[in-house]
C-alpha cells in the first residue's frame, strides 16, 4: 500500500516571525501518527531554521529547487547536499512556475531530478499542462513528454523513492481545482507510463494531485485510487486549512 504525502509549497511567502507562527500550530495539532507523511516547503533562506523547528516532530522538510549540478560556480543556486545538509529530505523539481518564469526546460528539471535522487533526496516532479494544452486534448502528450525526459535520463529505477505530483497548470492558484475524474485520468495515465518501464516500481510511485487543493475538497481528490497525497500551495500556509488536507489524505 502506498503511503500518502501532502506537501506544502510554501513559495515566496513567510518570514522569520510568520514562519514560526505558522510551525507552532502544525505542531500543536498535528496528530502525533498521521497517516499521511506531511513535508513542508519554505523558501531556501529559511530551511535551516524551520527544520531546527520541525526536529523530533512528525513533519518532514524539503526545498522548492534545487540546482542539477553538484557544486562549484553557479551563483545563487543550492545543491542538492547542501539541501541535504541542512535536514532536507525531499525537494520540488519542475513546478510550473519554474518552468514557465524562468524557462526551465524538461532537460534541465530531468537533470535537477538525478541530482537530487543522488544525494538521498525525495525528489517531487511536478508535470502537467497549461489550459490550452487540456482543450486541445492534449494532456496526456503533454505529461508524457515531461515524465519520459525523467525517466529516459534517469532510468524507471530512479522513481523507487520518487514522487510524482500531477499539477494542470490552470488549477494552480486560481481556485479551479481538476475534478476528481480529470485528476484520476491523468493519474492513471502517469502510473500507466511509468508501468511500461517497470510495473512493480508503477505501483509503489506516490502521484500526488496539486492544484486548488482545499480543505473542502482534498477528502474527494484524495478518494481517487491513484490519488496519494497532494502538493499543496496557498492552502499550506494556513495551519488548519493544512492540517484538515493532511486527515483526508489518511487511509479510508
Ligand atoms: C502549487 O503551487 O504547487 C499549488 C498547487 O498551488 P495552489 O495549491 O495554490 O493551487
Amino acid at each position: 500500500m502506498r503511503r500518502a504525502i501532502v506537501a506544502g509549497n510554501w513559495k515566496m511567502h513567510g518570514s522569520r516571525t510568520e514562519n514560526a507562527r505558522l510551525i507552532e500550530e502544525l505542531l500543536a495539532h498535528c496528530p502525533a501518527q498521521p497517516a499521511a507523511t506531511c513535508v513542508v516547503c519554505p523558501p531556501f533562506v529559511y530551511l535551516q531554521e524551520t527544520g531546527r523547528m520541525l526536529r523530533g516532530s512528525v513533519l518532514s522538510l524539503g526545498g522548492q529547487d534545487v540546482c542539477a549540478d553538484a557544486q562549484g560556480a553557479f551563483t545563487g543556486e543550492v545543491s542538492a547536499a547542501m539541501l541535504k545538509d541542512v535536514g532536507c529530505e525531499y525537494v520540488i523539481v519542475g513546478h510550473s512556475e519554474r518552468r514557465l518564469l524562468y524557462r526551465e526546460s524538461d532537460q534541465l528539471v530531468a537533470r535537477k531530478f538525478g541530482a537530487a535522487h543522488a544525494k538521498g533526496l525525495v525528489p517531487i516532479l511536478c508535470v502537467g499542462e497549461q489550459l490550452a494544452d487540456r482543450d486541445a486534448g492534449r494532456t496526456h502528450e503533454v505529461v508524457a513528454r515531461q515524465l519520459d525526459v525523467v525517466l529516459e535520463l534517469c532510468g524507471a529505477g530512479a522513481l523507487e523513492r520518487g514522487v510524482v505530483a500531477y499539477e494542470p497548470v490552470w488549477a494552480i492558484g486560481t481556485g479551479r481545482n481538476a475534478t476528481p475524474e480529470q485528476a484520476q485520468d491523468a493519474h492513471e495515465f502517469i502510473r500507466a507510463r511509468i508501468g511500461a518501464r517497470d510495473a512493480r516500481i508503477a505501483a509503489a510511485t506516490r502521484i500526488l494531485y496539486g492544484g486548488s487543493v482545499k480543505a473542502g475538497n482534498a477528502t474527494e481528490l484524495f478518494a481517487m485510487p491513484d490519488v496519494d497525497g497532494g502538493l499543496i500551495g496557498g492552502a499550506s500556509l494556513k495551519a488548519d486549512e493544512f492540517l484538515t488536507i493532511l486527515a483526508a489524505a489518511g487511509p479510508g
